[in-house]
């Protein structure tokens, strides 16, 4: 698969905000009580003054009906959500476990909705933030079926099912993945020319993303890097979970833990 380069977005840092963080892949879920209290914690404390979740907050979104349905994981997810978001700003950009967040669930939290990919210009530097899983291009089953279900009548047709219908749904394309993964077929990562094009095209030097799993940096080309996001795991050991903070120092790696 060859890459083409998506309309990139771009989004002016006001000169007051100092410091912002950057977050991906939580995969909060009920079953995970100690990603979700360390995910708790963080939005309480954290003193960024702004914070930027790119993607896979979720582990699955079914719909934003789901706010609504009484006691769900949803609700009260969002209403922590909430009451972050009167604390800083939030901008929320999906992946591809929670791309049928929608309006109503942004409007619901009072969080901005942030289009993959963006530039953030931040004190004279240009940052490109993206999820990651469309410069995964070796995963070509997967590029196929995003191409389906980010259109129009694939979300209506999905959307328009019960939220149980939905759920159980959800639950089986997981297993799938899931089955896929502990039969050990090699995972896609960045396509390192495809993230070049993207970074040429954004007139930045930094790509900032999540979705594979893989915290670490790579240089791409003279000048050109690319910064890996952290999924979040604090019962693993060890533990996993990283906040990338960036300043007008650069960046760094918080772990959660030490939060
Ligand atoms: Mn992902």
């Amino acid at each position: 698969m060859t890459a083409t380069v998506p309309r990139i977005e771009e989004l002016a840092a006001p000169s007051h905000w100092r410091t912002v963080d950057f977050i991906s892949d939580l995969h909060l879920q009920a079953s995970e009580p100690a990603t979700v209290a360390a995910w708790r914690r963080y939005l309480q404390t954290t003193d960024a003054d702004a914070l930027f979740i790119l993607g896979d907050l979720f582990e699955v979104w079914v719909g934003d009906d789901a706010i609504h349905s009484p006691g769900s994981f949803e609700a009260q997810a969002c209403a922590d959500l909430r009451a972050a978001a009167q604390r800083l700003p939030v901008y929320f950009m999906h992946g591809n476990r929670d791309f049928l967040a929608g309006a109503a669930f942004l409007a619901h939290c009072g969080i901005t909705g942030l289009a993959d990919p963006t530039v953030l210009a931040f004190h004279g530097q240009r940052y490109l933030l993206s999820h990651g899983d469309l410069l995964c291009l070796d995963d070509v089953d997967y590029q196929r079926f995003r191409v389906q279900a980010r259109s129009a009548e694939w979300q209506q047709r999905f959307l328009s099912q019960p939220l149980s219908t939905r759920r159980t749904q959800a639950r089986g394309i997981r297993q799938e993945s899931e089955a896929k993964k502990q039969s050990g077929a090699p995972y896609a990562d960045v396509d390192g020319p495809a993230a070049v094009q993207w970074l040429r095209a954004a007139q930045a030097a930094t790509l900032i993303h999540g979705h594979t799993h893989r915290p670490a940096e790579h240089v791409l080309a003279p000048g050109l890097r690319r910064v890996v996001l952290s999924d979040w795991e604090p019962d693993a050991s060890p533990p996993r979970g990283d906040v990338l903070r960036l300043s007008p120092q650069g960046l760094e790696r918080l772990p959660v833990a030490t939060m």
